[in-house]
This record gives structure tokens, sequence and C-alpha cells, in this order.
């Protein structure tokens, strides 16, 4: 993602009323931000949000959250959501790392990874977002049956995650090297920035789902 300071981009999304500003006091509590029960879907790494925007649309029966780092970055998503106003989606600027303090045990139903950072190198292996660390934190926010799916072109991370998928209390239900040549992977396929980008250039993308095994 290129990282362009915009001056006005902490502004928009401080003033946003879809851009949940404390959410560690939302731990738990999230039902009542959405004003139901329905279940949430939560994407990190959400970048300008084009995926979760356009699932947002395509399915008012389930809430979603974006979580990106970068105001920046988030600010697209933001300025797009407050044209819209869809009732079923909100934003954190925040951290993967602390989404245990986002969230309550069993709070979340899915968690979408795309094109993840790769942090290539091996001292850094457990900032990458599918790594057995990370997968633990989604435990522990996912409800029992909660599942991850995760997206990417780069085979070695690709690769990497699908290895820590049984350290990190998960078991893998679906799993393509080429999602666009995958029919039934591919069917309700929503397209992100990286991937209309990388596909265009000719690579493949992964994909895997994930579930929650029943006890770690
Ligand atoms: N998901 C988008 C897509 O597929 O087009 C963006 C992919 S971009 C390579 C990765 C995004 O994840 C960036 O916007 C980055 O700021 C965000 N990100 C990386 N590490 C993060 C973390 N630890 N917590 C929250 N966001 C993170």
């Amino acid at each position: 993602m290129r990282l362009r300071n915009i001056p006005r981009a902490r502004d928009v999304i401080q003033e946003s009323a879809f851009v949940v500003q404390d959410p560690e006091a939302q731990q738990g509590k999230w039902s009542g931000i959405f004003g139901n029960d329905q279940p949430v879907h939560l994407e990190i790494g959400t970048g300008k949000g084009r995926f979760i925007l356009e699932l947002a649309m395509r399915n008012p029966d389930i809430n979603y959250i974006g979580l990106e780092k970068f105001s920046s970055v988030l600010l697209r998503a933001v300025e797009r959501q407050d044209e819209l106003q869809l009732p079923n989606l909100r934003f954190i600027r925040g951290e993967a790392e602390l989404i245990e303090t986002y969230f309550g045990e069993g709070e979340i139903d899915r968690v979408y990874l795309n094109f993840s950072d790769p942090w290539p190198k091996k001292r850094n292996a457990k900032r990458r977002l599918p790594s057995r660390e990370f997968l633990r934190r989604y435990y522990r926010i996912l409800s029992p049956d909660g599942t991850v799916e995760f997206k990417t072109d780069n085979r070695e991370l690709f690769d990497f995650g699908v290895e820590e998928i049984e350290e990190g209390g998960f078991e893998l239900l679906a799993i393509t090297y080429d999602l666009h040549g995958d029919p039934s992977m591919n069917e309700g396929n929503i397209m992100t920035e990286y991937e209309e980008k990388f596909s265009a250039k000719g690579n493949k993308i992964n994909k895997y789902i994930i579930r929650k095994k029943a006890m770690l």
C-alpha cells in the first residue's frame, strides 16, 4: 500500500459516524453498535475498503467491520461509507495485534485476510497475519464454527499460512492455488484492490477457508 500522508484523513476518520472511535470500550458489545444480533464478519487490513463495502452492500443480513492500521489508506473507505451510509458496516482505525481488546470471546463469525503484508524476513514471521500467533488470536474472538478466509497472490506467504493452520487451532475446509480458474471457489468472489492489480499482471490468486477446531 502506497503511504502518503493525507492531512485531512485523521479529521475525516474522527468525525465519521461509521468509525468506531473507542473499539476497546465496545468489547463484547458489538451487537449494540449494529442494533441487532446478525453475524459479524471482520476484515483485517481492509485498505481502501472496496471488498468490505461491496460485501456489506450485497449482504444486509451480515454486519461487517473493516480494520485498518493507516488513516491515509482508510480515508477512502470511510468517505465512501459516509456517502453510502450502509447500516451494517463500521470501521476501526487500529491494529490487528489488539483485536482481543476490541472483541470479546466468540464475538466474530468470520475473519477475512486479503493480500496481507508478507513480512518476508524469517525473524518477522510472527507479524504475518496468517501466522499461528495471529490464528490463535482469531481463534479466541471467533464463534465455535468461526472461519478465516485468506487470499493472496504471494505463494511463499500462502504456503507459510497453510503450514500454520494446525498449530493455530484450525482445520482446512477448502483451498485453491488458482482462485479465478476455480469455478466453485470463485463463485461470488469480490476482487480487492490488490487482487485486481496482481491478477491483471497474470499472478495466480491463492485462497483457503479454514474453520476453528473444537479444542486447541
Ligand atoms: N486488503 C487490501 C487489498 O487486498 O487490496 C489491502 C492489502 S495491503 C497489501 C495490506 C493492508 O493491511 C494495508 O492497508 C496495511 O496498512 C494493512 N495492515 C497491515 N498490517 C496491519 C495490522 N497489523 N493491523 C491493521 N492493518 C494492517
